[in-house]
């Protein structure tokens, strides 16, 4: 995942920075710009040395307002994400619990199939979700499920409807006491409410598309489930909607079939044959059309390659689509790894809270990191949208496949992967100013954090909500 970190308005060399990721694209400009980049290399170290004195003044005053917090330290790192007023509003028993790194245990249960269904409507929308679940050890251990902000409808086990007092629910729980001993299959209905979901987690509806953010931990909105990374399962993704409203019906995987349902509906089946963890399942309805291209792996493979988003602005992703070539192509001459499905779908919509996620196949994208149209813009939003289509594409080895254990370890995926990606600009730009660029990026972002109260370990030991470590920490330097 990247955060949309657009660069501060008052900082020329945040600016000037961003150059430093500037592709290969036989464009004048940046052709012009590479010819100068020796005589802008050294505007830049007078830059630096002037911004140098700018953020050690803007350091000490920073310091000196976190000196007079000290006290209050602990407190505002522990609830940050938590507004004052929701903490006040929940009942005592309900606040967000603290997880310890050190508290960590293996599952009781794991999951080998997970097959969804999704009936999108305007007013509610019902999720079903039928999990083959097997027991880690043999016992009888209960199965804790996540859940938020979900209305429970019915909940089966071996087909057989559980009554109340069966299983108990809690406003973010479901707890089942004493499952069948061996392989069982659980089925739950939901029903949510993904208009009235301003949170931009789990799934929401925005500009008349329905879309999700699962990391790192909203698919507990969408269903109950053992919201984890080292729960890894099997997916398919049945998707029902509104033909008209909702042409474009999109999931992990394949699609290996879709057809007209009567009163005007449809439905497409996606099928994901690697395992994956619940962060990584996405689904996207609503009105696009897209840019395609196909990509040939190294093993003569043809992938097809589909850039989704609203009809005025396909003609702004040809240089989107032109990072995605040539991030396929370079990780496979660089590490080796080729693409692993016969379908890679993006997605970029204007609503999207986080800069762009990763989702198996189907990556998901703020339109700032992949809209470009060349009347308008920059060198910098050129190097922005290779580097973060970058970024996405290579976590499909790094972050999906081989994934985390849980969530103290999201910095193994996402250094590696930022890694990958600063690799992956240098080799398409000038490797000196790319470097530049990042230190700049630290200096600017990752310095003051850590002199501030939001500072924090690399592999924190304690979190209550994981969104708050998507920081420059993680994301640019580790
Ligand atoms: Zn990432």
């Amino acid at each position: 995942m990247a955060r949309l970190v657009l660069p501060c308005k008052s900082s020329g060399f945040a600016r000037a920075g961003l150059l430093g990721l500037i592709s290969s694209v036989p464009t004048k400009c940046r052709v012009s710009f590479l010819e100068n980049s020796a005589r802008n290399i050294s505007r830049y170290r007078r830059i630096l040395t002037s911004e140098t004195l700018y953020q050690r003044n803007r350091c000490f005053s920073y310091l000196s307002q976190a000196r007079t917090r000290q006290a209050n330290r602990r407190l505002i790192c522990s609830v940050a994400t938590e507004s004052l007023q929701k903490l006040v509003e929940e009942p005592a028993m309900d606040s967000p619990k603290e997880i310890f790194l050190k508290d960590y245990k293996m599952p009781d249960y794991y999951f080998d199939t997970v097959d969804l269904k999704f009936l999108l409507g305007e007013e509610k929308t019902i999720v079903s979700s039928k999990i083959t679940v097997f027991p880690r050890v043999e016992g009888s251990y209960p199965l804790v499920l996540n859940g938020h902000d979900l209305k429970l409808v019915s909940i089966w086990i071996n087909s057989k409807e559980l009554k109340e007092g069966e299983y108990q629910l809690d406003s973010r729980h479901l707890t089942l006491p004493s499952p069948p001993s061996g392989t069982f299959t659980l089925e739950i209905v939901t029903e949510i409410y993904p208009q009235k979901n301003t949170s931009l987690e789990g799934l929401y509806k925005s500009s008349g598309n329905f879309c999700t953010q699962c990391e790192a931990e909203g698919f507990r909105k969408i269903t109950f489930y053992q919201d984890r990374p080292d729960i890894m399962a099997k997916y398919t993704c049945r998707i029902e909607a509104e033909k008209a409203l909702y042409p474009v019906l999109l999931s992990n995987g394949n699609l290996i079939e879709q057809g007209d349902l009567e009163g005007g509906r449809h439905y497409a089946l996606w099928e994901d044959p690697f395992k994956k963890p619940c962060y990584l399942f996405a689904l996207v309805a609503g009105q696009l059309e897209s840019r395609d291209d196909i990509f040939v792996t190294r093993s003569g493979r043809k992938v097809s390659l589909r850039i989704w988003t609203p009809a005025k602005d396909v003609p702004k992703t040809a240089h989107a689509m032109y990072s995605l070539k040539e991030a396929m192509k370079w990780d496979e001459d660089v590490f080796g790894l080729e693409y692993d499905l016969d379908l890679f779908n993006i997605v970029a919509v204007p609503d999207f809270n986080m800069g762009a996620m990763e989702n198996k196949s189907l990556n998901i994208f703020n339109s700032k990191l992949v809209l470009a149209s060349p009347e308008t813009a920059s060198d910098a939003d050129h190097a922005a949208i290779l580097g973060v289509i970058g970024h996405e594409y290579f976590h499909n080895w790094t972050g999906n496949r081989v994934t985390c254990r849980d969530w103290f370890q999201l910095s193994l995926k996402e250094g590696l992967t930022v890694f990958r990606d600063q690799e992956f600009s240098s080799d398409m730009g000038s490797r000196t100013v790319k470097r530049i660029a990042d230190v700049s990026k630290l200096r600017n972002y990752q310095f003051p954090q850590d002199a501030g109260p939001m500072a924090h370990p690399v592999r924190p030991h304690s979190y209550i909500k994981m969104d708050n470590f998507y920081t420059g920490k993680f994301q640019f330097f580790v």
